[in-house]
Order: structure tokens, then sequence, then C-alpha cells
């Protein structure tokens, strides 16, 4: 369970309950400094669960349980997405699903902004929730939110996702202009929905 006392993290490898690259290059540089293996559940050839939740959390849940349950190894999960203000939070939980089974990403943020069209209200928030889950059935979790606004057309090639149609308050560049390289990943790191929930992760886990 979580809540209470936190549980420190002692083992020597965690599995990343994704196969999305771009999360994977994101926390790996998270962990960098950190001493511990960090393994993606591709390399892993684990199976990627139906997000069947109504809910970052929920959906985080279900990722972490099921890494944990086919590697025996503790495991990370992050679920997020895009909460757009003018479409009253979406996509939300279903931002992987505007993309299609081909994850296109072009017509999601096409989506997007066909979505928007007419309105003025460009605000959003990205999202993000952690679940760190032991073998035992012991899970911490924590969340991040970065506020910020829509851009048409998109700009920047780095990040993945809605990256580039997604510009932080207090920054000039989008999150798909940043995270072009090492340093602009750890660049939108020090604003990001997931750089936040990580952060609290370390606090709550991982503080040496
Ligand atoms: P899920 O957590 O695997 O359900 O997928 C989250 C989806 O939200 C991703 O596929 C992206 O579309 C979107 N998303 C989450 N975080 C980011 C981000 O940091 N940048 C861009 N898109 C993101």
């Amino acid at each position: 369970m979580s809540g209470g006392s936190p549980r420190p993290f002692r083992e020597p490898k965690l599995v990343l309950a994704s196969h999305n690259p771009g999360k994977l290059a994101e926390f790996q540089r998270l962990f960098a400094a950190f001493p511990l293996e960090l393994v993606g559940a591709g390399a892993l050839g684990l199976a990627e669960p139906a997000e069947t939740g109504t809910t970052f959390v929920e959906n985080a849940l279900i990722k972490a349980r099921a890494a944990v349950a086919a590697s025996g190894l503790p495991a990370l999960a992050d679920d997020s997405g895009l909460a757009v203000a003018a479409l009253h939070g979406a996509p939300g939980v279903y931002s992987a699903d505007w993309a299609g089974p081909g994850k296109d990403f072009g017509a999601a943020q096409q989506r997007v902004q066909n979505e928007l069209a007419g309105s003025l209200d460009r605000a959003a928030a990205f999202v993000a929730v952690l679940v760190l889950a032991w073998p035992d059935g012991h899970f911490e979790t924590t969340e991040g939110q970065v506020r910020g606004q829509i851009v048409w057309p998109p700009r920047g090639s780095g990040g993945f996702g809605y990256d580039p149609i997604f510009q932080p308050d207090g920054d000039s560049q989008t999150f798909g202009e940043m995270a072009v390289d090492d340093a602009g990943i750890a660049r939108k790191a020090a604003f990001s929905h997931r750089g936040i929930a990580f952060r609290a992760l370390v606090d709550r886990c991982f503080r040496r």
C-alpha cells in the first residue's frame, strides 16, 4: 500500500513498465545518478497490458502490477497524458489512443488543433502519475503536473507524443524544441509533469 511511512527503494534492478522509447529515454536520464539498473519492459519481452482504467492512477497500477507479475522484479509505471482545458480535460487518459494503432502523433496533434478550432483558450496541462511497485504488493505513488499552452503549428523534432504542440508556462520553447538531445531532455525534466513526479518519488523512496 501507499501512504504512511514511505518505503525506501534498495533493490539493484528496476523494470520500467513501459514500451514507450520516449519515456524510457527520460527515465534513463533521470535515474542516471542512481545506483540501479533500469530495464525497459520491451527489453524483457513483457507484454503490454490493456489500460482499462479510467484514471491515471488505475492505469499506472495496472501496468506496474503486470510488470511485477511477469518479471518478479520491482517495477515503475508512468501513466500520463495531456489535459486540454477547453476540451474538458481531453485527451487525458486517452492521450495514447488519439494516435491510433499506428501511433501517429502527427494525427493526434492535428486532432487537438481541430477540436480547439474557434477557441481562444489554449491552456493545457501534462499530468503524470508514477507507481513504484514491489513483488510483495507494496506500492508508492506520486503525481506531477505542468501547465502550459497548446501552440500551432507544431514546433521541434525532439521528445515524443504531444511535445511539439506544448509550450510550458515560463519558457518560449515547446517541449519538442527542448528535448532534442540529452541536455534538452534534462531541461524538459526541469519543467515536466514526469520530472515533478520523479522528484517527489525520489523524496519518498530514493533519498540517500
Ligand atoms: P500512456 O501513459 O502509456 O497511457 O501514454 C501517455 C501518452 O500521453 C503518451 O503516449 C503521449 O501521447 C502523452 N504524453 C505523456 N507524457 C508526455 C510527454 O512528456 N510529452 C508528450 N506527450 C506525452
